[in-house]
Protein backbone atom coordinates (compact mmCIF):
# COMPACT_ATOMS: atom_id res chain seq x y z
CA UNK A 1 0.00 0.00 0.00
CA UNK A 2 1.58 3.41 1.14
CA UNK A 3 5.10 2.35 2.51
CA UNK A 4 7.36 5.35 3.88
CA UNK A 5 10.80 3.64 4.12
CA UNK A 6 14.13 4.74 4.25
CA UNK A 7 17.93 3.01 4.59
CA UNK A 8 20.33 3.65 7.70
CA UNK A 9 23.81 3.05 8.59
CA UNK A 10 24.00 2.10 12.97
CA UNK A 11 27.25 1.44 14.48
CA UNK A 12 27.78 0.36 18.18
CA UNK A 13 31.15 1.59 19.96
CA UNK A 14 33.72 -0.17 20.47
CA UNK A 15 35.16 -1.24 23.36
CA UNK A 16 38.07 0.26 25.27
CA UNK A 17 41.05 -1.25 24.73
CA UNK A 18 42.62 -3.10 28.41
CA UNK A 19 45.85 -1.14 30.06
CA UNK A 20 49.32 -2.63 30.76
CA UNK A 21 50.68 -0.87 33.48
CA UNK A 22 52.28 -1.34 37.21
CA UNK A 23 52.01 0.46 40.31
CA UNK A 24 55.23 2.39 41.23
CA UNK A 25 55.98 2.20 45.01
CA UNK A 26 59.02 3.49 46.40
CA UNK A 27 60.29 -0.21 48.13
CA UNK A 28 58.70 -2.74 45.68
CA UNK A 29 61.00 -3.13 42.56
CA UNK A 30 57.93 -4.87 40.72
CA UNK A 31 54.59 -2.89 41.89
CA UNK A 32 51.08 -5.04 40.92
CA UNK A 33 50.14 -4.75 37.52
CA UNK A 34 47.53 -1.72 37.60
CA UNK A 35 46.22 -1.66 34.23
CA UNK A 36 42.43 -0.79 34.15
CA UNK A 37 39.69 -2.39 31.89
CA UNK A 38 38.67 -0.50 29.23
CA UNK A 39 34.86 0.48 28.60
CA UNK A 40 32.50 -0.94 26.60
CA UNK A 41 30.89 0.83 23.56
CA UNK A 42 27.57 2.47 23.28
CA UNK A 43 24.64 0.48 21.65
CA UNK A 44 22.52 1.85 19.30
CA UNK A 45 18.91 1.18 19.68
CA UNK A 46 15.41 1.98 18.21
CA UNK A 47 12.25 2.81 20.57
CA UNK A 48 8.61 3.48 19.30
CA UNK A 49 7.63 7.13 19.94
CA UNK A 50 3.69 6.82 19.90
CA UNK A 51 3.44 10.97 18.60
CA UNK A 52 5.65 10.02 15.52
CA UNK A 53 3.60 9.52 12.30
CA UNK A 54 6.03 9.11 9.91
CA UNK A 55 9.68 8.37 8.81
CA UNK A 56 10.02 12.37 7.83
CA UNK A 57 13.08 12.86 10.33
CA UNK A 58 15.00 10.66 8.92
CA UNK A 59 15.34 12.95 5.81
CA UNK A 60 18.10 15.08 8.51
CA UNK A 61 19.96 12.03 9.75
CA UNK A 62 20.86 8.18 8.38
CA UNK A 63 24.02 7.72 9.95
CA UNK A 64 24.20 6.57 13.43
CA UNK A 65 27.21 6.28 15.54
CA UNK A 66 27.28 5.33 18.95
CA UNK A 67 30.58 6.45 20.96
CA UNK A 68 33.21 4.38 21.99
CA UNK A 69 34.48 3.13 25.44
CA UNK A 70 37.25 5.08 26.37
CA UNK A 71 40.56 3.03 27.16
CA UNK A 72 41.48 1.65 30.57
CA UNK A 73 44.28 3.45 32.81
CA UNK A 74 47.26 3.42 34.77
CA UNK A 75 46.43 3.23 38.28
CA UNK A 76 43.16 0.55 38.38
CA UNK A 77 41.22 3.39 35.97
CA UNK A 78 38.90 1.73 33.75
CA UNK A 79 37.57 3.74 30.89
CA UNK A 80 34.39 5.06 30.83
CA UNK A 81 31.46 2.85 28.88
CA UNK A 82 30.42 4.57 25.27
CA UNK A 83 26.71 6.55 26.05
CA UNK A 84 23.71 4.05 23.99
CA UNK A 85 22.21 6.24 20.90
CA UNK A 86 18.48 5.78 20.95
CA UNK A 87 16.56 6.40 17.80
CA UNK A 88 13.13 7.19 17.76
CA UNK A 89 10.55 5.41 15.30
CA UNK A 90 6.80 5.38 14.77
CA UNK A 91 4.54 2.63 15.48
CA UNK A 92 4.36 0.03 13.06
CA UNK A 93 7.57 0.41 11.76
CA UNK A 94 9.42 -2.55 10.36
CA UNK A 95 13.09 -3.41 10.51
CA UNK A 96 14.84 -5.75 8.26
CA UNK A 97 18.32 -5.86 7.82
CA UNK A 98 19.08 -3.81 4.37
CA UNK A 99 21.71 -6.42 2.81
CA UNK A 100 20.40 -9.97 3.09
CA UNK A 101 16.24 -8.69 3.12
CA UNK A 102 15.75 -11.13 6.83
CA UNK A 103 13.18 -9.78 9.01
CA UNK A 104 14.68 -8.36 12.30
CA UNK A 105 11.74 -6.66 14.07
CA UNK A 106 8.09 -5.24 14.17
CA UNK A 107 8.34 -2.26 16.59
CA UNK A 108 4.49 -1.73 17.43
CA UNK A 109 4.48 -1.05 20.96
CA UNK A 110 4.83 2.71 22.17
CA UNK A 111 7.78 2.46 24.67
CA UNK A 112 9.11 -0.54 22.50
CA UNK A 113 12.49 -0.78 22.74
CA UNK A 114 15.11 -3.01 20.43
CA UNK A 115 19.11 -3.02 20.59
CA UNK A 116 19.87 -2.90 17.21
CA UNK A 117 23.50 -2.67 17.56
CA UNK A 118 25.50 -3.60 20.39
CA UNK A 119 28.29 -1.77 21.45
CA UNK A 120 31.94 -4.30 22.01
CA UNK A 121 33.04 -5.28 25.50
CA UNK A 122 36.18 -3.53 27.09
CA UNK A 123 39.37 -5.34 26.68
CA UNK A 124 40.74 -6.29 30.41
CA UNK A 125 43.71 -4.56 32.00
CA UNK A 126 46.16 -6.75 32.99
CA UNK A 127 45.36 -6.37 36.95
CA UNK A 128 42.98 -9.13 35.78
CA UNK A 129 45.84 -11.50 34.49
CA UNK A 130 47.92 -11.21 37.60
CA UNK A 131 48.55 -14.99 38.78
CA UNK A 132 50.36 -16.42 41.63
CA UNK A 133 53.05 -17.13 39.21
CA UNK A 134 52.86 -14.44 36.98
CA UNK A 135 52.80 -11.26 39.49
CA UNK A 136 53.67 -9.02 36.49
CA UNK A 137 51.83 -9.50 33.50
CA UNK A 138 51.84 -7.77 30.55
CA UNK A 139 48.49 -9.26 28.75
CA UNK A 140 46.08 -6.85 28.40
CA UNK A 141 43.00 -7.07 25.93
CA UNK A 142 42.18 -5.65 23.31
CA UNK A 143 38.00 -3.73 22.96
CA UNK A 144 35.57 -5.65 21.14
CA UNK A 145 34.59 -3.88 17.77
CA UNK A 146 31.21 -2.65 18.20
CA UNK A 147 28.62 -4.08 15.75
CA UNK A 148 27.24 -2.23 12.42
CA UNK A 149 24.73 -3.18 9.97
CA UNK A 150 22.96 -1.79 7.47
CA UNK A 151 18.77 -1.46 8.53
CA UNK A 152 15.73 -0.75 6.31
CA UNK A 153 12.80 1.49 8.32
CA UNK A 154 9.33 0.68 6.48
CA UNK A 155 6.17 1.88 7.82
CA UNK A 156 2.89 1.26 6.74
CA UNK A 157 1.43 4.86 6.72
CA UNK A 158 -2.04 5.60 8.27
CA UNK A 159 -4.08 8.22 7.99
CA UNK A 160 -4.04 10.51 10.78
CA UNK A 161 -6.64 12.94 8.94
CA UNK A 162 -9.44 12.30 6.27
CA UNK A 163 -10.79 14.52 4.04
CA UNK A 164 -14.45 14.00 3.61
CA UNK A 165 -16.77 15.60 0.91
CA UNK A 166 -19.18 15.31 -2.15
CA UNK A 167 -17.09 14.77 -5.52
CA UNK A 168 -15.53 18.04 -6.80
CA UNK A 169 -15.46 19.60 -3.30
CA UNK A 170 -12.21 20.04 -3.68
CA UNK A 171 -10.70 17.53 -1.65
CA UNK A 172 -7.86 16.67 -4.02
CA UNK A 173 -6.91 20.13 -4.69
CA UNK A 174 -6.83 20.59 -0.82
CA UNK A 175 -4.58 17.45 -0.34
CA UNK A 176 -2.08 18.55 -2.62
CA UNK A 177 -1.54 22.21 -1.70
CA UNK A 178 -1.03 21.29 1.98
CA UNK A 179 1.18 18.74 1.37
CA UNK A 180 2.92 20.39 -0.65
CA UNK A 181 2.61 24.05 0.82
CA UNK A 182 5.78 24.01 2.93
CA UNK A 183 8.62 25.95 1.02
CA UNK A 184 11.07 25.77 4.09
CA UNK A 185 11.07 21.73 4.18
CA UNK A 186 12.97 20.16 1.33
CA UNK A 187 11.01 17.99 -0.62
CA UNK A 188 9.81 14.38 0.75
CA UNK A 189 12.18 12.01 -0.44
CA UNK A 190 10.48 9.40 -0.41
CA UNK A 191 9.30 7.74 -3.90
CA UNK A 192 6.74 5.19 -3.05
CA UNK A 193 3.79 7.19 -1.40
CA UNK A 194 0.91 7.33 -3.53
CA UNK A 195 -0.81 10.81 -4.82
CA UNK A 196 -3.78 9.82 -2.40
CA UNK A 197 -2.02 10.18 0.40
CA UNK A 198 0.13 12.89 1.50
CA UNK A 199 2.22 13.54 4.33
CA UNK A 200 1.74 17.49 5.82
CA UNK A 201 5.08 18.53 7.64
CA UNK A 202 5.95 21.18 10.11
CA UNK A 203 9.54 19.97 11.00
CA UNK A 204 10.98 16.49 11.35
CA UNK A 205 9.60 15.47 13.96
CA UNK A 206 5.76 17.35 13.49
CA UNK A 207 4.13 15.28 10.79
CA UNK A 208 0.91 13.77 9.67
CA UNK A 209 -0.57 11.83 7.14
CA UNK A 210 -4.01 13.40 5.15
CA UNK A 211 -5.68 10.91 3.13
CA UNK A 212 -8.74 11.29 0.68
CA UNK A 213 -11.11 8.94 2.28
CA UNK A 214 -13.67 8.80 -0.09
CA UNK A 215 -11.36 7.94 -2.61
CA UNK A 216 -10.38 5.12 -0.72
CA UNK A 217 -13.79 3.79 -0.21
CA UNK A 218 -14.18 4.03 -4.25
CA UNK A 219 -11.61 1.54 -4.25
CA UNK A 220 -12.93 -0.83 -1.15
CA UNK A 221 -16.26 -0.99 -3.00
CA UNK A 222 -14.71 -1.72 -6.73
CA UNK A 223 -13.32 -4.86 -4.90
CA UNK A 224 -9.46 -3.91 -5.61
CA UNK A 225 -8.85 -5.63 -2.43
CA UNK A 226 -7.94 -2.16 -0.60
CA UNK A 227 -10.80 -3.42 2.23
CA UNK A 228 -8.79 -4.11 4.93
CA UNK A 229 -6.32 -1.41 4.56
CA UNK A 230 -8.91 0.79 4.10
CA UNK A 231 -9.96 -0.05 7.46
CA UNK A 232 -7.02 0.44 8.86
CA UNK A 233 -6.79 3.96 8.05
CA UNK A 234 -9.95 4.82 9.04
CA UNK A 235 -9.03 3.20 12.35
CA UNK A 236 -6.48 5.02 12.23
CA UNK A 237 -7.92 8.78 11.22
CA UNK A 238 -8.46 10.76 14.25
CA UNK A 239 -10.03 14.18 12.95
CA UNK A 240 -11.86 14.65 9.76
CA UNK A 241 -11.82 17.98 7.52
CA UNK A 242 -15.03 18.26 5.86
CA UNK A 243 -14.75 19.94 2.68
CA UNK A 244 -17.45 21.74 1.36
CA UNK A 245 -18.14 23.53 -2.33
CA UNK A 246 -19.52 26.78 -1.58
CA UNK A 247 -20.31 27.73 -4.87
CA UNK A 248 -22.56 24.25 -5.29
CA UNK A 249 -26.22 24.63 -5.87
CA UNK A 250 -26.96 23.75 -1.76
CA UNK A 251 -24.27 23.33 0.38
CA UNK A 252 -26.32 22.64 3.48
CA UNK A 253 -27.39 19.31 1.84
CA UNK A 254 -24.34 18.05 0.88
CA UNK A 255 -23.14 18.86 4.55
CA UNK A 256 -26.10 16.96 5.61
CA UNK A 257 -25.50 13.90 2.85
CA UNK A 258 -22.16 13.16 3.59
CA UNK A 259 -22.59 12.67 7.03
CA UNK A 260 -25.57 10.94 7.03
CA UNK A 261 -23.40 8.77 4.19
CA UNK A 262 -20.56 8.65 7.15
CA UNK A 263 -23.25 6.98 10.11
CA UNK A 264 -24.15 4.34 7.49
CA UNK A 265 -20.68 3.64 6.73
CA UNK A 266 -19.95 2.83 10.36
CA UNK A 267 -16.93 1.94 11.73
CA UNK A 268 -16.78 5.05 14.30
CA UNK A 269 -16.41 7.02 10.70
CA UNK A 270 -18.96 9.79 12.09
CA UNK A 271 -18.16 9.75 15.78
CA UNK A 272 -14.39 11.35 14.78
CA UNK A 273 -14.00 15.43 15.76
CA UNK A 274 -15.31 17.41 12.03
CA UNK A 275 -13.53 20.70 11.17
CA UNK A 276 -15.51 22.20 7.95
CA UNK A 277 -13.68 23.81 5.07
CA UNK A 278 -15.79 26.09 2.74
CA UNK A 279 -13.98 26.18 -0.37
CA UNK A 280 -13.92 28.31 -2.90
CA UNK A 281 -13.84 31.85 -1.55
CA UNK A 282 -12.23 32.94 -4.29
CA UNK A 283 -14.97 32.83 -6.55
CA UNK A 284 -17.63 35.54 -6.00
CA UNK A 285 -20.48 33.60 -5.04
CA UNK A 286 -18.66 31.40 -2.73
CA UNK A 287 -17.38 34.58 -1.06
CA UNK A 288 -21.11 35.62 -1.11
CA UNK A 289 -22.36 32.48 0.59
CA UNK A 290 -20.02 32.15 2.96
CA UNK A 291 -21.38 33.81 5.74
CA UNK A 292 -24.64 32.53 5.98
CA UNK A 293 -22.96 28.82 5.67
CA UNK A 294 -21.00 29.52 8.63
CA UNK A 295 -23.18 30.68 10.41
CA UNK A 296 -25.70 27.54 9.90
CA UNK A 297 -22.97 24.96 10.64
CA UNK A 298 -21.44 26.74 13.59
CA UNK A 299 -25.18 26.62 14.56
CA UNK A 300 -24.30 22.74 14.84
CA UNK A 301 -21.38 23.12 16.57
CA UNK A 302 -18.86 22.98 14.01
CA UNK A 303 -15.82 24.72 14.10
CA UNK A 304 -15.93 26.14 10.47
CA UNK A 305 -13.01 27.64 8.53
CA UNK A 306 -13.05 29.46 4.76
CA UNK A 307 -10.83 28.45 2.28
CA UNK A 308 -9.74 28.73 -0.98
CA UNK A 309 -7.71 25.08 -2.06
CA UNK A 310 -6.77 27.38 -5.76
CA UNK A 311 -4.99 30.64 -3.59
CA UNK A 312 -4.34 28.54 -0.55
CA UNK A 313 -6.01 31.37 1.49
CA UNK A 314 -6.90 29.76 4.82
CA UNK A 315 -5.45 26.78 4.70
CA UNK A 316 -3.01 27.40 6.73
CA UNK A 317 -4.99 27.85 10.37
CA UNK A 318 -7.12 25.09 9.27
CA UNK A 319 -4.12 22.21 8.60
CA UNK A 320 -2.84 24.02 12.31
CA UNK A 321 -6.04 23.33 14.14
CA UNK A 322 -5.76 19.92 11.80
CA UNK A 323 -2.60 18.83 13.47
CA UNK A 324 -3.35 20.38 16.88
CA UNK A 325 -6.35 18.39 17.23
CA UNK A 326 -4.45 15.15 15.81
CA UNK A 327 -1.94 15.49 19.13
CA UNK A 328 -5.13 15.54 21.37
CA UNK A 329 -6.36 12.78 20.11
CA UNK A 330 -5.38 9.34 21.63
CA UNK A 331 -4.85 6.76 18.89
CA UNK A 332 -7.28 4.23 18.74
CA UNK A 333 -6.44 1.14 19.99
CA UNK A 334 -5.16 -1.50 17.06
CA UNK A 335 -7.75 -4.19 16.98
CA UNK A 336 -5.05 -6.47 15.66
CA UNK A 337 -2.52 -7.40 18.77
CA UNK A 338 0.96 -8.02 17.38
CA UNK A 339 3.01 -9.86 19.89
CA UNK A 340 6.56 -8.17 19.97
CA UNK A 341 9.57 -10.28 19.19
CA UNK A 342 12.53 -10.83 21.27
CA UNK A 343 15.13 -11.16 18.70
CA UNK A 344 18.25 -12.55 20.09
CA UNK A 345 22.06 -12.55 17.60
CA UNK A 346 22.92 -15.51 16.90
CA UNK A 347 25.60 -17.10 18.58
CA UNK A 348 29.11 -16.78 18.35
CA UNK A 349 30.22 -19.92 16.52
CA UNK A 350 32.20 -22.76 18.03
CA UNK A 351 34.57 -24.72 16.24
CA UNK A 352 37.16 -23.84 13.23
CA UNK A 353 38.08 -24.34 9.89
CA UNK A 354 41.27 -24.30 8.26
CA UNK A 355 41.77 -23.57 4.38
CA UNK A 356 44.47 -22.56 1.96
CA UNK A 357 44.18 -19.88 -0.15
CA UNK A 358 45.36 -19.07 -3.38
CA UNK A 359 48.90 -17.12 -2.14
CA UNK A 360 49.65 -20.27 0.07
CA UNK A 361 48.56 -18.07 3.46
CA UNK A 362 47.02 -20.71 5.93
CA UNK A 363 43.17 -19.40 6.68
CA UNK A 364 41.93 -20.09 9.88
CA UNK A 365 37.72 -19.00 10.27
CA UNK A 366 35.86 -19.40 13.42
CA UNK A 367 33.62 -17.36 15.27
CA UNK A 368 35.51 -17.96 18.74
CA UNK A 369 39.01 -17.81 17.08
CA UNK A 370 38.74 -15.16 15.43
CA UNK A 371 37.28 -13.10 18.36
CA UNK A 372 40.29 -14.39 20.53
CA UNK A 373 42.79 -12.91 18.21
CA UNK A 374 40.99 -9.42 18.06
CA UNK A 375 40.77 -9.74 21.65
CA UNK A 376 44.84 -9.75 21.62
CA UNK A 377 46.77 -7.05 22.26
CA UNK A 378 49.51 -7.65 19.32
CA UNK A 379 52.06 -5.61 21.10
CA UNK A 380 52.39 -7.54 24.18
CA UNK A 381 54.90 -10.62 23.77
CA UNK A 382 52.30 -12.06 27.43
CA UNK A 383 49.46 -11.48 25.18
CA UNK A 384 50.58 -13.14 22.28
CA UNK A 385 51.67 -16.31 24.78
CA UNK A 386 48.18 -16.13 25.75
CA UNK A 387 46.69 -16.29 22.45
CA UNK A 388 48.79 -19.06 21.80
CA UNK A 389 47.80 -21.22 24.67
CA UNK A 390 44.38 -20.43 23.47
CA UNK A 391 44.95 -21.35 20.22
CA UNK A 392 46.44 -24.46 21.39
CA UNK A 393 43.79 -25.21 24.06
CA UNK A 394 41.37 -25.44 20.95
CA UNK A 395 43.08 -27.89 18.61
CA UNK A 396 44.05 -24.69 16.27
CA UNK A 397 48.22 -25.70 16.64
CA UNK A 398 47.79 -29.06 15.91
CA UNK A 399 44.87 -28.88 13.25
CA UNK A 400 47.82 -25.99 11.32
CA UNK A 401 50.66 -29.16 11.56
CA UNK A 402 48.66 -32.12 11.05
CA UNK A 403 47.68 -29.92 7.50
CA UNK A 404 51.63 -29.07 6.89
CA UNK A 405 51.72 -25.67 8.25
CA UNK A 406 55.83 -25.23 7.48
CA UNK A 407 58.24 -22.72 8.92
CA UNK A 408 58.12 -19.13 7.91
CA UNK A 409 54.42 -19.55 6.25
CA UNK A 410 51.85 -16.83 7.11
CA UNK A 411 48.75 -17.82 8.93
CA UNK A 412 45.70 -15.68 8.59
CA UNK A 413 42.62 -15.24 11.60
CA UNK A 414 40.58 -12.85 11.49
CA UNK A 415 42.21 -9.67 10.11
CA UNK A 416 45.22 -11.12 11.70
CA UNK A 417 48.40 -12.09 9.69
CA UNK A 418 50.70 -14.52 12.08
CA UNK A 419 54.17 -16.08 10.80
CA UNK A 420 54.55 -19.14 11.97
CA UNK A 421 57.62 -20.20 13.64
CA UNK A 422 58.22 -23.65 14.83
CA UNK A 423 60.28 -23.62 17.97
CA UNK A 424 61.83 -27.64 18.05
P1 LIG B 1 -12.46 16.43 -5.28
O1 LIG B 1 -13.35 15.69 -6.19
O2 LIG B 1 -13.14 16.75 -3.99
O3 LIG B 1 -11.13 15.77 -5.08
O4 LIG B 1 -12.21 17.87 -5.96
P2 LIG B 1 -10.96 18.38 -6.78
O5 LIG B 1 -9.88 18.82 -5.89
O6 LIG B 1 -10.62 17.41 -7.83
O7 LIG B 1 -11.56 19.71 -7.40
C1 LIG B 1 -12.69 19.68 -8.28
C2 LIG B 1 -12.66 20.96 -9.14
O8 LIG B 1 -12.74 22.11 -8.31
C3 LIG B 1 -11.38 21.10 -9.92
O9 LIG B 1 -11.66 21.60 -11.16
C4 LIG B 1 -10.57 22.11 -9.10
O10 LIG B 1 -9.68 22.85 -9.89
C5 LIG B 1 -11.65 22.97 -8.54
N1 LIG B 1 -11.28 23.59 -7.27
C6 LIG B 1 -10.78 22.97 -6.17
N2 LIG B 1 -10.56 23.87 -5.19
C7 LIG B 1 -10.90 25.08 -5.69
C8 LIG B 1 -10.89 26.43 -5.15
O11 LIG B 1 -10.49 26.70 -4.00
N3 LIG B 1 -11.33 27.43 -5.96
C9 LIG B 1 -11.77 27.18 -7.21
N4 LIG B 1 -12.15 28.21 -7.92
N5 LIG B 1 -11.78 25.97 -7.75
C10 LIG B 1 -11.36 24.91 -7.00
MG1 LIG C 1 -10.54 13.87 -5.74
Amino acid sequence: MFYDEVEIYVKAGDGGNGAVAFRREKYVPYGGPSGGDGGKGGDVTLVVNPHLNTLYAFTNQREFIAPNGEHGRNKDQFGAGGANLVIQVPAGTLVTDAETGEFVVDLTHPGQEFVAVRGGKGGRGNKRFATSTNQAPEIAENGDPGEARRLKLELKLLADVGLVGKPNAGKSTLLSVTTAAKPKIAPYPFTTLKPQLGVVAFGPDDTFVVTDLPGLIEGASEGKGLGLEFLRHIERTRVLIHVLDATAPDPLEDFAAINAEMVSFGHGLAEKPQLVAINKLDMPEGREHFPALKAAIAAQGYEVFGISGLTREGVRPLVGRAYQLVQETPIPEAQSVVIPQIITPPPVEEGFSIARDAEGTWVVSGGKVERAVLRTNLNYFDSLLRLHTYLEHQGVIKALREAGVEEGDIVRIGEYELEWRDEE
